[in-house]
C-alpha cells in the first residue's frame, strides 16, 4: 500500500508552502488509496519547539488533512539512539571523519559553490592524520561527515524527471553530524522514511538536490529507497518566495479570515488542480487528482487571490 507522509520542521506556524506541500502530499497518496504517516523534524529543539508541532497537528486537522497515524507521531527529537545505530554502521566502515572546518573557512570566496547556492566541500579533513586531529580536537569540537564516492547517482523524480548529481564533484562529503551531537536531516530522513515503511516521498523542489545523496545513504545503509515526487516552489505575485516572514499567509491568519474549503479551494486552484478558486474538500479533490497538472515550474500566486 502507498504510505506518504508529512514531515515538516516546526520552526513557526505552517504557512501556503508548506501546506502545498502537505496537500499534494495527502492527494497523491489517498488517490491511490493510501495513507499519510507524519513524522516531525524537531532535531533542533531550539528551534523547534514542541507547540508549533502541536499547532500544525491542530491545523492539519481543520484543513480536512490529517495524517493517519502513527499517534503520537514521530519525533525526530526523540530517536538519537536509532540515528546513532546506524551512523555506526557507516563509521565502522571507516567512512565517517571529524571535521574541524570553521563557518567563514567553508565559505572563503574560493570555496566553490554549487547551482543551489551550497557550498561543495573541499574535502579540507579529508586526509587528517590521527596526530592531525587529536592536536584540533583540544580547541574545537568537530562535526562529522561522512565520505562520498566519485560517482554519478542518477534518478527519476516523479514529478520532475530525470536528475543526476556526481556526489564527489557536484557535493562533496556531507554532515552526518553537527558538533553539538545532533544528527544531520540528511541521515535522519533516510532512516525514518525506511523505518516507517513510506514508499513515496513528496516535498519541495529545494530538496531536490539532497535526494542523490539520500539514496546514496540508502543504499549503504541496506535500506529501501521510496520514490520522490517534488513539487515546485510556490512563489508571491511579486515572484518572491514565500516564508515564514509572509505572515498574512500564515495557518494563522488564514484561519482567521477563511473556511477551510476557501483555503484549500484557491491553493488548488493556483497550481492547476482546479479551474476556479471554488471552495472544495481535499476528498473531492482526490478523486480527479493527477500529478500531470501540478507544474514542473515555479508556481506563482495569482495578486489577491488569498
Ligand atoms: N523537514 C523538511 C521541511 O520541513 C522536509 C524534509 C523532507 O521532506 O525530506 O522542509
Amino acid at each position: 500500500m502507498t504510505a506518504g507522509r508529512y514531515a515538516p520542521s516546526p520552526s513557526g506556524r505552517m504557512h501556503l508552502g508548506n501546506l502545498l506541500c502537505c496537500l499534494l502530499a495527502w492527494l497523491s497518496a489517498k488517490s491511490r488509496g493510501g495513507q499519510v504517516l507524519l513524522r516531525i523534524e524537531d532535531l533542533d529543539t531550539q528551534r523547534c519547539p514542541r507547540h508549533f508541532a502541536d499547532a500544525i497537528v491542530k491545523d492539519l486537522a481543520w484543513l480536512g488533512l490529517s495524517a493517519d497515524g502513527p499517534q503520537p507521531p514521530v519525533y525526530q527529537s526523540e530517536r538519537a539512539e536509532i540515528y546513532q545505530h546506524y551512523y555506526d554502521m557507516l563509521d565502522r566502515r571507516g567512512l565517517v571523519y571529524p571535521c574541524f572546518c570553521s563557518r567563514s573557512q567553508l565559505h572563503a570566496a574560493s570555496a566553490p559553490h554549487r547551482s543551489d547556492g551550497q557550498v561543495i566541500y573541499a574535502g579540507t579533513c579529508r586526509g587528517l592524520t590521527p596526530e592531525q586531529v587529536a592536536e584540533k580536537a583540544k580547541t574545537r569540537a568537530p562535526a562529522w561527515r561522512v565520505r562520498v564516492p566519485d560517482e554519478e547517482i542518477t534518478f527519476t523524480d516523479g514529478h520532475m524527471g530525470r536528475y543526476t548529481e556526481n556526489l564527489a564533484r557536484d557535493c562533496g562529503d556531507f554532515y552526518l553530524r553537527r558538533a553539538d551531537g545532533v544528527f544531520a536531516y540528511q541521515l535522519a530522513v533516510v532512516v525514518d522514511d525506511a523505518l516507517m515503511g513510506v514508499t513515496e516521498v513528496v516535498r519541495g523542489a529545494d530538496l531536490l538536490s539532497s535526494t542523490p545523496r539520500q539514496l546514496w545513504l540508502y543504499r549503504e545503509l541496506g535500506l529501501t529507497p521510496p520514490v520522490f515526487y517534488h513539487l515546485p516552489l510556490l512563489l508571491a505575485a511579486d515572484g518572491r518566495r514565500l516564508s515564514k516572514r509572509d505572515g498574512d499567509q500564515s495557518l494563522e491568519n488564514l484561519r482567521a479570515k477563511y473556511a477551510p474549503q476557501e483555503v484549500i479551494g484557491k491553493l488548488a486552484f493556483a497550481c492547476g488542480l482546479q479551474p476556479t478558486p471554488r471552495p472544495v474538500t481535499p476528498a473531492e479533490l482526490a478523486g480527479t487528482f493527477d500529478w500531470g497538472r501540478v507544474p514542473e515550474g515555479d508556481i506563482c500566486l495569482p495578486e489577491g487571490l488569498f
